[in-house]
């Protein structure tokens, strides 16, 4: 089965709706089941009782250029202090591209502030941040009817495969 037929599986019978924010819509969804999986800020969701949480966010800049092969490879990380974009994706690397299109797109990710509203894409788990999550995560134990996932809702950095085994023993303890 491809990932496209796992996924189509596992929302069978399920309503999926789309752009449609928890905080805009919160009476409404906090009354239609049980137990509510959040995966958004956990911070938000106890509307910043002790305080708000810090992220580092980015920028992206996209280029086309005109070279087959910009670096070779999907990903190329730069740390030095002087490169002002900390990596560079190739995106037909991905894509297992046969195309041999003589162009290709790039993007540069640079560093940036957090502030609301902007996309908060990593945690910054220093000492006063997870001071400050650990109010929340008292609150969320207490929250019976609530189950606080993923990099947001747990305020902490997953990759993918790790927060696919944190979901699926979320599961387990439950069921
Ligand atoms: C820039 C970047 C690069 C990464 N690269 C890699 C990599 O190369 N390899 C790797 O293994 N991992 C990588 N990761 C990590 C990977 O993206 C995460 O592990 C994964 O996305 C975490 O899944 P999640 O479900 O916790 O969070 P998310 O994927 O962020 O899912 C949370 C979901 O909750 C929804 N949500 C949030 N707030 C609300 C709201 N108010 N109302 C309704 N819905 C809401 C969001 O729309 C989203 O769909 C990267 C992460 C970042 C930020």
């Amino acid at each position: 089965m491809d990932i496209l037929g796992i996924i189509e599986k596992m929302l069978d019978g399920i309503e999926v709706k789309l752009d449609y924010d928890f905080f805009d819509h919160r009476e409404e969804l906090e009354n239609i089941a049980e137990k509510i999986v959040f995966t958004g800020p956990i911070d938000k969701f106890y509307n910043y009782r002790f305080g708000e949480l810090e992220y580092r966010s980015l920028r992206f800049e996209t280029e086309i250029l005109d070279v087959e092969n910009y670096q070779g490879n999907a990903v190329v990380n730069y740390t030095e202090y002087e490169v002002p974009y900390t990596r560079i994706i190739e995106h037909k690397h991905f894509e297992y591209n046969t195309a041999n299109s003589p162009k290709t797109v790039i993007t540069k990710e640079y560093p940036d502030k957090w502030v609301q509203g902007k996309e908060p894409y990593y945690t910054i788990n220093d000492e006063k941040n997870n001071s400050l999550y650990q109010k929340y995560a008292e609150l969320a134990k207490a929250d019976k009817n609530v189950i606080f996932g993923g990099r947001l809702g747990q305020y902490k950095y997953f990759d993918m495969d790790k927060v696919i085994v944190e979901a699926l023993n979320c599961v387990k303890s439950i069921l």
